[in-house]
């Protein structure tokens, strides 16, 4: 491992990837150049504060290849984040875009930062300062950024009005995820909850399982667990017996009510004192016996130390790897109970809709919501297809399968290109 990006997260990036190079026979000669990311940034982000002090904030850009295109990816604010988090999570995206057939390699980015520590000024001034410093790096043709944890559609128009204050001309094709009245798409902010929805209910058509009265779990109530709550609960008379977030984890094995959840967080930032459930432990929440789980939250949840445990039918893989190599091996195990949809395919609705702005920003030409989700239903029909043939065919895991077929295209288009000179 190249010592900067010694972290237990790209380690683990690294392990699926070996399991996948070993599985496809890549050369070793090829394999540090398709794992080891293109480009890495690292800035200093001084920001004033409120109280007249001056505070240092790290940041970070990857940019994993640049074979099929520009690269893609959002940007985190979160106390967790390191380069080393950072790449793994550019290496994940440079397969998901792959699997999901978009022109892109895969970037994320990030600031050290508990985001929830600081006022609305001081957010306004770390987000316009990182963008400020990564001006060198980007472009709409070069590096396109997005939300992630800890980030918003206020954050990326922020991003996006520095971004066009210093050339002079406004450049909504510089981030997706935008605010619609400065150029987003419709339905950009529901796309990543709402794909993990549609593909809950295509697994569950594969196992010939009705949802509705079925009880679904959902680790973290942000963007995209709360989208995806939404759309298990009123789309498919699904109930949800469990959410959690940073804070806690709350449970009522009736169903808690999804709207009022989300009106609590809006008012007080948080679930602590809603009393449509009762409080539990986060860990033991995962292993409640249910239908659907959807982790929605942080890396590695899902362990070697519970993964014999989960009592779940489908795990929906909602955030970006949420389940590490020896939790995969025990799931494996148990196939025929459980249903892994992998994170690269579960959770690229959003980078999905974000490609679909990006065309729609760089043309001034704009689709309704319907066709944005008409659209991405049909790329993730395509993906998840795609996946469940191959796992079938070659009797692998779904996120081997997955993995598979985004580490392949990435490996075709560089042999393609050649190395140069
Ligand atoms: P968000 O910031 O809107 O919400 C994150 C939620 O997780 C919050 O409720 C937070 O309190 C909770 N949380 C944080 N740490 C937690 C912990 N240790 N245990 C339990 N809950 C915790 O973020 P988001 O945009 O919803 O992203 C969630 C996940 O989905 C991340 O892994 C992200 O990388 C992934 N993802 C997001 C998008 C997107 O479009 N936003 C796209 C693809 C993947």
């Amino acid at each position: 491992m190249q010592h900067i990006y010694s972290d237990h997260t790209f380690q683990m990036a690294c392990d699926q990837f070996d399991l996948i190079a070993d599985y496809l026979s890549i050369p070793v000669s090829l394999r540090g150049r398709l794992l080891y990311p293109k480009r890495s940034i690292s800035v200093a982000v001084p920001v004033r504060m409120d109280d007249g002090s001056t505070q240092l904030f790290h940041g970070y850009r990857v940019q994993h290849h640049l074979s099929i295109g520009p690269t893609k990816g959002g940007t985190r604010f979160a106390s967790s984040v390191t380069i080393g988090e950072v790449a793994a999570l550019a290496m994940w995206m440079s397969w998901k875009c792959a699997l999901a057939g978009l022109p892109y390699g895969g970037a994320k980015g990030g600031v050290t930062v508990d985001p929830r520590k600081l006022s609305a000024g001081e957010l306004e001034r770390l987000s316009r300062r990182y963008m400020q410093e990564m001006i060198p790096f980007i472009g709409p043709h070069t590096d396109i950024m997005g939300p992630d944890m800890g980030t918003n559609e206020q954050v990326m128009a922020w991003f996006m009005d520095t971004y066009s204050a210093y050339r002079g001309i406004s450049v909504p094709e510089i981030v997706t995820g935008k605010p619609v009245s400065v150029g987003g798409t419709a339905g950009r902010r529901e796309s990543t909850g709402r794909g993990v929805v549609y593909l809950v209910e295509r697994a569950a058509n594969v196992m010939k399982l009705k949802l509705s009265g079925r009880k679904a779990i959902i680790q973290g109530f942000g963007n995209v667990g709360a989208v995806a709550a939404q759309g298990l609960a009123y789309r498919n008379g699904m109930k949800i017996i469990a959410v959690s977030d940073i804070d806690g984890a709350y449970h009522n094995e009736r169903g808690i009510d999804v709207r009022e959840a989300e009106r609590y967080i809006l008012q007080h930032g948080n679930l602590k004192g809603f009393t449509g459930a009762e409080s539990m432990s986060p860990d033991e929440m995962l292993t409640l016996p249910c239908d659907v789980l959807v982790p929605a939250a942080v890396s590695e949840v899902i362990h070697g130390g519970n993964a014999g445990k989960l009592k779940c039918r489908i795990l929906a893989e909602a955030a970006n790897g949420p389940t590490t190599v020896d939790a995969d091996k025990i799931l494996f195990e148990r196939w025929n109970e459980i249903f892994v949809i992998p994170d690269i395919l579960c959770n690229a609705g959003g980078v999905i809709v974000s490609y679909f702005e990006w065309i729609q920003s760089l043309q001034s030409l704009f689709w309704n919501e319907t066709e944005v989700v008409d659209r991405l239903f049909r790329v993730l029909e395509t993906s998840f297809t795609a996946v469940i043939k191959r796992s079938r065919e070659e009797k692998i895991p779904h996120r081997f399968a997955a993995m598979a077929i985004g580490v392949e295209r990435v490996m075709k288009a560089r042999k393609d290109r050649g190395l140069f000179p």
